[in-house]
């Protein structure tokens, strides 16, 4: 007799078909055409059409109206016309609107799970169990931060209309993470889905018209890259938030150059997963499981390269390879599928040449065994061993179900591996001790860290990358500041536009010199806690009161950058002192500053012509600057979000790492501190380009930064035109923030130039800002654009 130990044995799956009757009467409704939601209507006229096909079939499932630049215009046309009534409603009846959303997606959780599905291949498991709970959660979030944006964000309004580009992997999570916060605080949007999935972006717009959102409030425009590239060049378009490659990345980041569009930028990746000895090994090959082969590894934080410590590695492999074995992959409507289809043929034909790629570079390659239907894009859960860190399957972004395996001996090595990528989105590590994992966390460049635990996404974190894995935050209080703009920049006026002058060559009698500087005043650079002469050997006279020479200043050049940056670069112990050390060290700089407070207040009357009295209250203000952020050094903390049980979340405010600063012209002294001070509190080292006319304020600060323990290369300093030294820091790949105050003109050569690292900016766009006024020259808004949030995931529990 059959024993049931013999039936466990041999027990197969059986079919379990997720029913998608409703989906396809949906579908069969909708056959003339998918169209756009603009102005709370559906349009779908426009001849241009492209099929969307579900990728486990290969069957098409629509056809969809591709968006022209009339359409996007129209759209940004109702978004701004329902912009002032939806901005001005109090936050409580916003709150309503989203919760009712929340309500509806809920109420139609399994029709969206199944149109997922079948638009994207992902398994119906994900969508049902993950996607669409998260994308209610994300409304229900959002709904909260609308009922309290009065309140918990005083002093900052609405962007306006904001343009929302999305990827293909997560259609409706990308969607929700987008539209949520936006509509909670205050803005409209114009939305464009990837081509690939735009099927739920449109059932969710029938449920805006379901709830009653004013017209205008969301706008769909479907289509393909020329629809997203119209969004991004339309001039009224306050905000542009993007996820997508690097490359498209770049792209819109050198397309709005200039334009004066905020904008945030979620990109790719390739996120670390390490193994420590002590980890627990059969946790962390469930961990390799959620990490890579989670919606066939279509995951910008997908965990694609796998470090583990060399004594555990054959036995954590062999265990991989026999997990491997009982992954199924097939029908993504079959509830007892792991793996589904990749998107689309041409991403299937992408990750296969890929893989090939790795073969053809001596990497071994390890396939699940299973068989692959015969129909549809699928491709076998994989992994390779034998990769050399500089293979092209460790560099890029597969983006499909293959992960990369390496050992490492160290945590040194460890942490080097993982940071050895010009990403920086997340990364997973498994140890049983805390205390390495934890170490390990702070170490590693990424946005997001889970400590024992893998692609957990809340939204109560914020998620989002280092380095040219983007910048911003999308989830918790700090993605809500993507969609806001605080008063103070919106009030600032177009600054007149000076023309900033370098006396070069002037002929010796009409020179005319004040005092004794012509002898005492020839400043050097600053670089490396060393003064140093300028690389081209040239200076330039300062002017003071009446057009007299009163010294000289370097004329930096590029090499001048270059060596600063390098000098910044090595200085990175600053970082890791404590925030009281620092305190200690700026309040130190301030008393030997106030030492000298006759010196200086000389020097700017001198230098700007100001009365003794303005000056004095300018050195006044620099002064009060510099304790008010030695206070702030240990107070500006993170938080503890609250996500999932068991979990704690860490918000930690991490330093960029190297940042640019361009000084304006105005207040000389004191705009400079406001700059150089927050940045250093927050453990920044920085590379200083002090105003082009008024030099000597900023040299003359190297004797108290040598006397106060500022440790060399914290500070550097570099003189002379300012928007060519600005141009070369701008381009810099080892500045990962670059401040710029300025002309209009050299704040869109700087976001221009940033493309190359991506590095996030923050430009003045020619606008004038009054540096005496601690209202717009001091504050939080300060220190939150010197950091960067890092969220590290920790479970607890037995
Ligand atoms: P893209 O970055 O090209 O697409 C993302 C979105 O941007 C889509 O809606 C796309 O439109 C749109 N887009 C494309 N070009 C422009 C443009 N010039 N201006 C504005 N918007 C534009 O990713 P792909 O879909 O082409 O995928 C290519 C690779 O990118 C993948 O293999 C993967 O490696 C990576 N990727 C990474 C993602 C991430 O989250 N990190 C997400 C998706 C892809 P449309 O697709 O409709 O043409």
């Amino acid at each position: 007799m059959e024993q049931i130990r013999d039936i466990m044995r041999t027990m197969e799956y059986g079919p379990a078909p997720e029913a998608n009757e409703e989906v396809s009467a949906w579908l069969k409704a909708r056959a003339a055409g998918i169209g756009h939601f603009i102005g709370g209507k559906f349009i779908a006229s426009g001849k241009e059409r492209f099929a969307t096909v579900n990728p486990a079939t290969e069957a098409e499932l629509a056809r969809v109206v591709q968006g022209s630049e009339a359409e996007v215009d129209a759209a940004v046309k109702a978004a701004r016309g329902a912009f002032a009534k939806w901005s001005k409603l109090p936050g409580h009846e916003r709150a309503r609107y989203l919760y009712a959303i929340a309500r509806h997606i809920q109420k139609r959780e399994r029709f969206f799970a199944v149109l997922e599905s079948m638009d994207n291949g992902k398994p119906i498991r994900e969508t049902r169990d993950i996607d669409i709970p998260l994308v209610a959660r994300h409304f229900y979030h959002h709904a909260g931060w609308a009922e309290m944006v009065e309140s918990e964000f005083e002093g900052f309004s609405p962007v306006g209309v904001c343009g929302q580009i999305i990827p293909w992997n997560f259609p409706l999570l990308m969607l929700a993470w987008k539209i949520a916060p936006a509509l909670a605080a205050g803005n409209t949007v114009v939305l464009k889905p990837a081509e690939q999935t735009p099927l739920t972006a449109t059932a969710f717009a029938e449920i805006c018209e379901e709830v009653g959102l004013p017209a205008g409030v969301v706008n769909i425009v479907h289509g393909d890259g020329r629809t997203g590239a119209a969004i991004c060049a339309h001039e009224d378009i306050d905000k542009i938030a993007f996820t997508g490659s690097t490359e498209v990345g770049r792209i819109i980041r050198e397309a709005i150059a200039g334009s004066g569009k905020k904008l945030s930028l979620e990109l790719g990746g390739k996120s670390p997963f390490i193994v420590f000895e002590d980890a627990d090994l059969d946790g962390a090959v469930e961990g390799v499981v959620d990490a890579i082969w989670f919606n066939q590894g279509e995951v910008c934080c997908a965990g694609s390269r796998i470090l583990v410590q060399e004594g555990v590695a054959e036995r954590f492999y062999d265990k991989l390879r026999r997990r491997m074995e009982t992954l199924r992959v097939g029908n993504p409507l079959d509830k007892g599928i792991d793996v589904g289809a990749v998107v689309s043929a041409e991403q299937l034909q992408r990750v296969s040449a890929l893989v090939k790629q790795g073969e053809e570079e001596g990497c071994t390659l390890w396939r699940a065994p299973g068989v692959l239907p015969e129909r549809g894009y699928f491709f076998s859960p994989s992994f390779f061993t034998e990769v050399d860190p500089a293979s092209t399957v460790c560099g890029v972004e597969i983006f499909g179900p293959v992960a990369v395996a390496m050992t490492f001996r160290t945590p040194e090595e460890a942490a080097e591996l993982a940071n050895n990528t010009r990403y920086g989105l997340a990364a997973s590590i498994w140890s049983e001790n805390i205390n390495l994992a934890l170490d390990a966390a702070a170490k590693v460049k990424a946005g997001v860290v889970w400590v024992n635990c893998t692609n957990m996404l809340d939204a109560g974190s914020g998620f989002g990358g280092y380095r040219e894995s983007g910048f911003g935050r999308e989830g918790a209080r700090e993605g809500l500041y993507e969609y806001f703009v605080s008063d103070v920049e919106k009030a600032l006026k177009p600054a007149k536009e000076a023309e900033i002058f370098i006396p070069r060559g002037a002929p010796e009698e009409e020179r005319r010199f004040a005092g004794l500087s012509r002898i005492d005043r020839t400043a050097k650079n600053y670089v490396g806690g060393k003064q140093s002469r300028p690389d081209g050997g040239y200076s330039y006279d300062v002017l003071g009161k009446g057009g007299a020479v009163i010294g000289q200043a370097p004329l930096g050049n590029r090499k001048d950058i270059r060596n600063a940056v390098e000098a910044a670069a090595k200085a990175g112990g600053w970082g890791g002192v404590t925030a009281h050390n620092r305190a200690q060290v700026l309040y130190y700089v301030g008393e030997n500053l106030d030492a000298r407070r006759e010196e200086f207040e000389a020097l700017l009357s001198e230098s700007t012509g100001q009365s003794a009295k303005a000056a004095s209250a300018e050195f006044d203000v620099a002064l009060r600057r510099i304790f008010y952020y030695a206070a702030q050094a240990d107070k500006y903390d993170g938080a503890v979000h609250a996500t999932k049980s068991r979990h704690v979340t860490l918000a930690m405010n991490e330093p960029w790492g190297v940042m640019g600063i361009v000084a304006p012209e105005e207040a000389p002294f004191a705009a400079f501190v406001s700059l150089v001070l927050p940045a250093i509190a927050m453990g920044n080292r920085v590379v200083a380009v002090s105003s082009t006319r008024h030099p000597l304020l900023a040299t003359n600060l190297y004797q108290i930064f040598d006397t106060s323990d500022v440790p060399g290369g914290v500070v550097n300093i570099v003189t002379g035109e300012k928007d060519v030294l600005a141009k070369t820091l701008a381009e810099h790949d080892e500045v990962a923030a670059m401040w710029y105050f300025g002309g209009k003109k050299g704040s869109a050569m700087v976001e221009r130039a940033s493309c190359g690292n991506l590095k996030a900016t923050w430009v003045s766009d020619g606008r004038a800002r009054d540096w005496l006024d601690d209202r717009q020259a001091r504050g939080r808004e300060f220190l939150r654009r010197a950091t960067q949030v890092k969220n590290i995931w920790v479970p607890y529990g037995e």
